[in-house]
């Protein structure tokens, strides 16, 4: 039983053992979580009589059901030492002594805890990978992720992600479709320096990676929009400051991703989480949120059930923390491919799921909802609109994302000259800035496209995302930013007179490396997933086509059609034929993947 299995302080450790980091949290720091064993979990109570959870008929490694000896390499790093740990690591070693004094099980494993990851070595081109050993691929930088979680920036803020990613980050400063900033060519010397500068501006990258917690998305215009039903931001702060760099979730079966909103419009696409609380009206009870679960793209890609509750504000932070304690005792962890929530709700069904979170983790039944809500209006927030106080929040348009140092030192400027309260990330790889007074709009706008932020981008701007590709991210296959922005250029030359609405609310595009679908294939009107396709003979870089995919009212995956392989070089040919014969054929309203 996990309740016999051995404490953690008297299990295997790393050999470098230090003091650790002053604002990590863990049993050897903080007394409560000292109280608190790693196994069982706190707070679970046992399966009553009338749960009954089916036994697997092979073990897969579910705490929950006994099975507590790690079964894969992933699972014994995390016991041999509890990830959170590194930070010390680095603080006081690792960033002294450099690079090479780096321990193999950090550099590939618990680094990611703290946002970390190595980068691709510069020189390797796609195809590669598979036989290329992962040490080999490792640069001598870093990838670094700082997590917001729908939290808005203020100028001081955007300031500090800025100059730090001057200073320390080759200018990089990448918005990413799970609301973090993400930065390149970090060198570990450099890590406690940012760290604490982090610190100051409120900003974390702690459990930015690996299976924790990952950055959650909230609304970007969470508290401002007059269409929203109720403001989530006090529960995911409060989630953030329970749980975030607590022992209780630093080990979960992988990553768990949470988005929480209260706009009609469903704009952190809830859909594609492992967690999602989305704003609905009770009937009798007023405003409150649904709670939806086991979603997740990659290469078994699953939509989240709805269970149909309705949970008031103030108990969304313990209902969270539900979800993830039945993930991390009842998750798969024998195959790291079954180890994310969706393979869990597909074996039980929402039914089950639900009953063994009430049964075993919660005071008392959740309220049922008699309808789900479904979602109506925008989501992008792109362009501007009116803020429920009169004043107007303008959503602009990065080129996929890609955002530098000196940008967001720019922006922290405009945040100040125009009295805006900051700006939020969204999950579209986009920024919206917020308390923009009406009469200075235009000049805003105008200031905003002068430092490379477009409010009033066209569909292919605002509509195409790319995730990290293989510039600098070790699975990837092929190019993703750099062919997304070329995509761009090409098709505003080709259909400059089309925008958003003349395409039924527009056309995404989602650009992927690899099958890991960071940047949602599936859920895009035209999702690329980056592979080798064969052109004249030869093995080149190209994509996989999904058509048809969405989020929303009519949430779907978009159809893999195996004869649409594209080259990249042919990429901008082949989108702009989909496109041309949409129009022709189009009738009144319809969508892009009707
Ligand atoms: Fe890397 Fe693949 Fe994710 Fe793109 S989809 S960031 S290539 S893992």
């Amino acid at each position: 039983s996990p309740r016999g299995s051995v404490p953690h302080a008297q299990r295997a450790v790393s050999p470098l053992r230090v003091p650790p980091h002053p604002h990590h949290r863990s049993a050897r720091t903080d007394p409560a979580l000292a109280r608190s064993p790693p196994r069982p979990p706190e707070g679970r109570r046992m399966p009553s009589t009338t749960t009954q959870i089916p036994r697997p008929r092979k073990g897969e490694g579910q705490w929950g059901l006994g099975y507590s000896e790690p079964l894969n390499k992933n699972e014994q790093s995390k016991k041999d030492d509890n990830p959170l740990n590194v930070a010390a690591r680095i603080e006081h070693i690792y960033a002294k002594r450099g690079f090479d004094s780096i321990d193999p099980a950090d550099l590939r494993g618990r680094f990611r805890w703290l946002g970390l990851y190595t980068q691709r070595a510069e020189g390797f081109d796609g195809g590669r990978t598979a036989t290329v050993p992962e040490e080999d691929l490792d640069a001598r930088f870093f990838m670094m992720r700082v997590r917001t979680d729908g939290a808005l920036l203020s100028a001081h803020a955007l300031r500090t992600l800025g100059e730090i990613g001057r200073d320390h980050a080759r200018d990089t400063a990448d918005v990413t479709d799970r609301e973090n900033i993400q930065y390149h060519w970090i060198q570990i010397e450099d890590v406690p320096t940012i760290w604490s500068r982090l610190d100051e501006a409120g900003l974390t990258t702690m459990e930015a990676c690996g299976d924790s917690p990952r950055p959650f998305l909230g609304s970007p215009v969470a508290g401002v929009s007059s269409e929203e039903i109720i403001d989530g931001t006090p529960a995911l702060e409060e989630i953030k400051r329970r749980y975030i760099g607590d022992e209780k979730f630093a080990n979960l079966p992988r990553k768990f991703k949470t988005a929480l909103t209260g706009h009609p419009g469903h704009d952190v696409s809830p859909e594609t989480n492992d967690v999602a609380f989305v704003g609905s009206m009770h009937p009798e009870h007023g405003p409150g949120f649904d709670l939806w679960v086991g979603g997740g793209l990659s290469t078994n890609p699953k939509l989240t059930h709805k269970l149909g509750v309705w949970i008031p504000l103030a108990e969304v932070p313990d209902v969270w923390a539900g979800v993830a304690s039945v993930f991390r005792d009842y998750g798969y962890r024998r195959l790291r491919s079954r180890a994310r929530l969706k393979f869990l709700l597909a074996d039980w069904g929402p039914e089950k799921f639900r009953e063994v979170l009430e049964n075993e983790y919660l005071d008392a039944p959740m309220v049922s909802l008699p309808s789900p809500p479904s979602p109506v209006g925008h989501r992008d927030h792109i362009g501007v609109h009116e803020q429920k106080d009169g004043r107007r929040y303008v959503g602009v348009a990065p080129v996929v994302g890609r955002v530098s140092g000196t940008m967001l030192v720019a922006l922290a400027d405009l945040v100040e000259e125009f009295g805006l309260d900051g700006a939020r990330l969204t999950p579209y790889q986009k920024i919206v800035l917020l308390g923009a007074e009406p009469d200075r709009v235009d000049d805003l706008l105008d200031a905003l496209e002068g430092i490379g932020l477009s409010g009033r981008p066209s569909n292919w701007r605002r509509n195409t995302m790319a995730c990290t590709g293989i510039q600098f991210c070790k699975l990837a296959i092929v190019d993703t930013k750099n062919r997304a922005r070329d995509l761009i250029a090409e098709l505003e030359q080709r259909f400059p007179e089309l925008s958003t609405d003349d395409l039924g609310g527009g056309i995404t595009i989602n650009v992927n490396g690899c099958p890991n679908a960071c940047a949602r294939t599936q859920v895009a009107d035209i999702g690329l997933k980056g592979q080798l396709v064969t052109k004249d003979g030869e093995q080149v870089e190209g994509f996989q086509v999904h058509l048809g995919g969405e989020t929303g009212l009519h949430a779907n995956f978009g159809r893999k059609l195996r004869a649409h392989k594209v080259a990249s070089s042919d990429l901008g040919d082949y989108v702009a034929s989909v496109v041309s014969a949409y129009l022709a054929d189009r009738q009144p309203e319809e969508r892009f993947a009707q």
